[in-house]
């Protein structure tokens, strides 16, 4: 008999923030509600959701900024499913850290170049903070949102490498910027951006996997997604 091989060879990693009425969202208009249509005494419970497209861990699909963009149900597994880095930057935490080419370069002399087709993930340590919505959000006296996030130029630097996307664990890599540099460069590259990712913490610099899995969405220019990291045992 044929021996089942399965992913035995590797550890899972689950990055994925759970969808609740409380979590961080982006503005309070893009919160996450849900209704019982139906329930168990007629049958069983069938429930209708509401919520932004771009809610909680999330796939930002070219189309996000772009009329001429790749949709999320467009993407490819090839582009869903691939080699993972992430750049440990959280030792800097503060709400105003940019991640900058040096510490991608800094990265680089310790752990090699950054792969072409890999996806590139800044973990800022913000993640910490998903069970406190204020704090995440960080929303300072002039009502402007503080949280980390890539500088332009750091992003250039990743395309430059021909990473697949970027990642980081804060609701935009943009930071509070909402001029959105970083959004305009990657996915006018027609890469992907994703954005709340958890346990980052957890994965080594080089070596995992990544899956994303964003809700495949004809009309979708973003859509929340299971990002799973695969870790060789
Ligand atoms: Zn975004």
């Amino acid at each position: 008999m044929k021996k089942h091989m399965g992913l035995g060879g590797y550890r899972m990693v689950d990055l994925t923030h759970s969808i609740d009425p409380f979590m961080p969202s982006w503005s309070d208009t893009s919160r996450f509600s849900f209704e019982v249509e139906t329930d168990y005494e007629e049958g069983c419970r069938t429930l209708n959701y509401s919520c932004a497209a771009g809610l909680g861990t999330h796939v930002d699909a070219p189309a996000h900024f772009f009329r001429d963009g790749k949709m999320i149900a467009e993407l490819a597994l090839e582009e869903l499913i691939v080699p993972l880095c992430v750049i440990n930057v959280s030792a800097q935490r503060s709400p105003d850290l940019f991640i900058q080419p040096k510490d991608i370069v800094q990265f680089e002399e310790k752990w090699g170049e950054i792969e072409r087709g890999s996806f590139a993930c800044g973990y800022t340590g913000w993640d910490s903070y998903w069970n406190e919505t204020e704090r995440y959000r960080n929303v300072d006296g002039k009502g402007k949102m503080r949280f980390p996030g890539f500088s332009k130029e750091a992003a250039e630097l990743l395309l430059a490498r021909g990473v697949m996307g970027i990642g980081i664990d804060t609701l935009s890599p943009d930071g509070g910027n909402e001029k959105f540099p970083v959004h305009e460069a990657v996915l006018g590259a027609g890469k992907i951006i994703v954005e709340n990712l958890a346990r980052l913490a957890e994965i080594p610099a080089k070596g995992a996997i990544i899956g994303m899995f964003p809700m495949k969405v004809g009309v979708g220019t973003e859509a929340p997604a299971r990002c799973v990291a695969f870790i060789p045992k």
